[in-house]
């Protein structure tokens, strides 16, 4: 089946929107086990909206239109797909009346204008809006469908959860099942060459790599003509096959993050962290703080900028620092020993390095990063050099800390 989505407004032509429609859009497809063919973001402008209307109709099986249902001038999408389907716009009167009681709800008065959204093409289904005045409209027409949906990303969704993926999903015959399988500490060619031979060959067998800064998830999808149970063995029986090439690396296989994974692991436990930070700035403290009922297991978190400030609170020696320099092994165990002690926590975090630009050496470059863990007993560290610009520096060095935790605490024999 040919998908094809058209994101109509002249604001997503400009570098201040995105078009996160078509995001959300992709995503609830794949989830039916339908992928899009093609995307087109076009201005509000009828001719060339029409124009794009019209090659997708010559094009596609199925279209959705998402912006553009707005009671305002520029708002195109009825009249441009009324055009190219040659269904005209038909007034419904108990729309309009809809549309009235909506604002008399909230003590206003409609203005003339938006009497244009209950314009309805002869032969549509009406998708009525909970969140908002546009409806959304269903076309089968000529063998195509063709959805227009409004823009406002609240909306969409409204009309897609209550009435577009329920009617998309009784038209499928298939059963689905997903699988996401999330990496870390291991690079896009390394998990390639691991994987090397597993690409299902089948049809309804689709194995897809994504990649992103210190994570790589490779998704899994099966479907089934039989059932559910057979989709869901099929998914699962690649990604076993996955998860034993890839070994540690993979760390969760739900859908779930690192921090959500080594939060668990804590309340598990029934233990406690604390985490002193330099280059990532917080960022650390941010995603392990993000995970619901962190509280459990987070005690506190540092910012340690400067050499004065690991010294003052984190107890970090000032020889150590000039010694060895505070982008060190040395220095992060210290770190890591003297957050844990500060806090009374079971584990101490730290992260020390050279986010960039500027700063980077000869024998420590932009990009250097130690890790370190300490449990009491020891700390240990790790080293590891990123590449990219500050922020992604930062990202990877929040990451492997939580990896290289992760993995320890995966290796601590208590329940
Ligand atoms: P409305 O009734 O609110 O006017 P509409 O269907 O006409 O709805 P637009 O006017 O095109 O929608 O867009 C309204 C707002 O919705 C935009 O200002 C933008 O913030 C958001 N929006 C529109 N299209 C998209 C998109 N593709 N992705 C994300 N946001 C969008
Ligand atoms: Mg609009």
């Amino acid at each position: 089946m040919n998908i094809q989505i058209i994101a109509v407004g002249s604001e997503l032509l400009t570098p201040y929107y995105q078009d996160s429609d078509s995001l959300y859009l992709t995503r609830g497809l794949n989830d039916l086990g339908l992928s899009v063919r093609t995307k087109i973001v076009i201005g509000d402008e009828l001719e060339s909206l029409a124009a794009a209307v019209r090659r997708s109709r010559d094009e596609a099986d199925l279209i959705l239109i998402t912006g553009g249902l707005g009671p305002t001038g520029d708002d195109r999408t009825r009249e441009a797909v009324s055009f190219v389907f040659g269904r005209p716009l038909v007034l419904q009167e108990d729309i309009v009346a809809s549309i009235e009681e909506r604002f008399r709800r909230r003590g206003r008065t409609m203005p003339p204008v938006n009497r244009k959204q209950a314009e309805i093409l002869e032969g549509a289904e009406v998708l009525a809006n909970p969140a908002g005045t546009a409806p959304g409209q269903w076309l089968d027409a000529g063998g195509k469908t063709v959805i227009l949906l409004p823009g406002p990303p609240h909306e969409l969704r409204a009309i897609c959860e209550s009435q577009v993926w329920p009617r998309l999903r009784s038209r499928q015959r298939a059963f689905l099942s997903r699988r996401v399988l999330k990496t870390a500490g291991l690079t896009e060619s390394e998990i390639e060459s691991l994987i090397d031979g597993m690409y299902p060959r089948e049809q309804a067998l689709d194995l897809t790599v994504l990649a992103s800064p210190g994570q790589i998830e490779l998704h899994v999808a099966a479907a089934s003509d039989v059932s559910a149970a057979d989709a869901d063995q099929r998914s699962g029986a690649l990604a076993a096959k996955l998860r034993e090439r890839l070994g540690r690396a993979v760390f969760s296989e739900n859908g779930a993050d690192l921090e959500t994974v080594v939060g668990r692991s804590l309340a598990r436990k029934k233990k406690t962290i604390a985490v002193a930070e330099s280059c990532s700035g917080g960022l650390l403290c941010r995603r392990l703080t993000g995970v619901p009922g962190s509280s459990a297991y987070f005690l506190e978190g540092f910012v340690t900028y400067s050499n004065a400030a690991k010294t003052a609170r984190l107890n970090v020696p000032a020889e150590t620092i000039e010694t060895n320099g505070a982008v060190s092994a040395e220095t992060a165990a210290a770190m890591a020993d003297g957050v844990r002690k500060a806090a009374g926590a079971d584990y101490g975090l730290a992260v020390t390095g050279i986010a960039g630009p500027s700063g980077g050496s000869e024998e420590k470059p932009v990009g250097l990063v130690f890790c370190a863990v300490s449990d009491g007993r020891r700390a240990r560290v790790e080293r590891s050099v990123f590449l990219g610009d500050r922020v992604r520096v930062q990202q990877q060095a929040a990451q492997k800390t939580l990896d290289f935790f992760r993995r320890l605490l995966e290796e601590d024999p208590e329940p």
